[in-house]
């Protein structure tokens, strides 16, 4: 089969043959449709210090896809072939007290497909049916190709109630829009997205029509809390960022008792105002994948009750021209960029 594979330690990805993966008793053999790229991937792409000292080469990368069962597992009951799904890049034990528990999304020994174990891009994919999410016949293969990043935004979008509030969203990457498209169907009162590059916002702007959208870099947040009638400011803050500024600048913008969920990922250690966030009395939650299966659940009930998120798919190609999506990723400017494998 074809694959998209870190071959070589340096910058990077090669279309390759790999033999089709062998399933176990409890895998499904998966045949991709269509894929997501992630800034994971990126970063693999990049072979930065992180995935370096992460990746093993040679690795097929990838975890975001949409595609459908072609072969089951003997040990597996409840899905069938032809059954169109998408799933759980996640692999988890089931061993850990997190697990026993249920708290399946906090198991320590989480492995990640595409990063540490044989990914997504690819003709065909090896998973155990445990992650297997079956796609609704109203959820495209487009969609279904993006519910993993969507599950980031969900999870961390739903990690405090929203019906009401004022929520200020750090990042108008994919994700921090996917986040307020969210917040909006979750019935928060105002959403706010920041960030520092004008044609994320003007990508923001575009997906979430009744998002209001700040250039951090031009404008002063504080002038808006009052412009939107709110008198000391925001209720819950999602970082997805991973900026420092953009950290402070929540915290300063946040009520006394707020909330904060934070997905983004800073690039190295990074200082916190810890007793701002004492005196103000601030709870933070880090957030971390998505939780299984709650968000799954809660995203494809939401995306079958009028969340849409497809404006945020800006570019797709056919795996051929790979490398075109990877630049437009790397451009900055791009919303999801999806390859078509069929
Ligand atoms: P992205 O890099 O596409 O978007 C981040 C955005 O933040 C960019 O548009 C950037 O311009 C903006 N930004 C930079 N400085 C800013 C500032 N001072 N104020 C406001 N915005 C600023 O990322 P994404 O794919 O949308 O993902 C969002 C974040 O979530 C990333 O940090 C990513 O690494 C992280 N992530 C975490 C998890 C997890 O499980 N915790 C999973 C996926 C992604
Ligand atoms: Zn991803």
């Amino acid at each position: 089969m074809s694959a998209l594979e870190k071959s070589k330690p340096e910058e990077g990805l090669w279309m390759v043959q790999a033999p089709v993966p062998e399933i176990g008793p409890d895998d499904v053999l998966i045949r991709i449709n269509r894929t997501g790229i992630c800034g994971t991937d990126i970063h693999i792409w990049n072979w930065d210090d992180w995935a370096r000292s992460t990746v093993p080469v040679p690795m097929i990368t990838g975890h975001e896809f949409a595609g459908e069962i072609v072969e089951i597992g003997k040990d597996v009951d409840g899905l069938h072939i032809g059954q169109r799904c998408s799933g759980e890049g996640h692999l988890i034990g089931h061993d850990s007290r997190q697990s026993r528990a249920g708290k399946f999304h906090l198991d320590p020994g989480t492995r990640g497909i595409g990063v540490n174990e044989q990914g997504a891009f690819a003709e065909y994919l090896r998973l155990p049916a445990f992650n297997v999410v079956p796609l609704p016949d109203d959820i495209p293969d487009e969609i279904g190709a993006i519910l993993d990043p969507l599950g980031n935004a969900v999870h961390t979008a739903l990690s405090f109630d929203l019906l009401g509030e004022d929520v200020l969203i750090t990042g108008a990457g994919p994700i921090g829009i996917m986040a307020a498209a969210v917040a909006r169907h979750a019935g928060a009162r105002n959403v706010v997205i920041t960030d520092i590059n004008p044609d994320r916002l003007k990508l923001a702007a575009h997906v979430v029509p009744t998002v209001h959208t700040v250039d951090v870099s031009k404008e002063d947040l504080h002038d808006v809390i009052p412009k939107l009638g709110m008198t000391q400011g925001f209720d819950v803050g999602l970082e997805m960022s991973g900026n420092q500024a953009a950290l402070d600048q929540m915290i300063e913008a946040l009520v006394m008792g707020g909330k904060i969920a934070l997905l983004g990922i800073p690039p190295g250690k990074s200082p916190v105002d810890w007793s701002r966030i004492v005196f103000k009395a601030i709870t933070l939650k880090g957030v971390y994948g998505r939780e299984m299966f709650e968000t799954w659940y809660k995203m494809i009930a939401m995306l079958q009750n009028g969340l849409d998120v497809s404006r945020v798919i800006t570019h797709t190609f056919d795996v051929s021209d790979f490398a075109l999506g990877f630049e437009a990723m790397k451009s900055g400017r791009s919303g999801k960029v999806v390859l078509n494998w069929r």
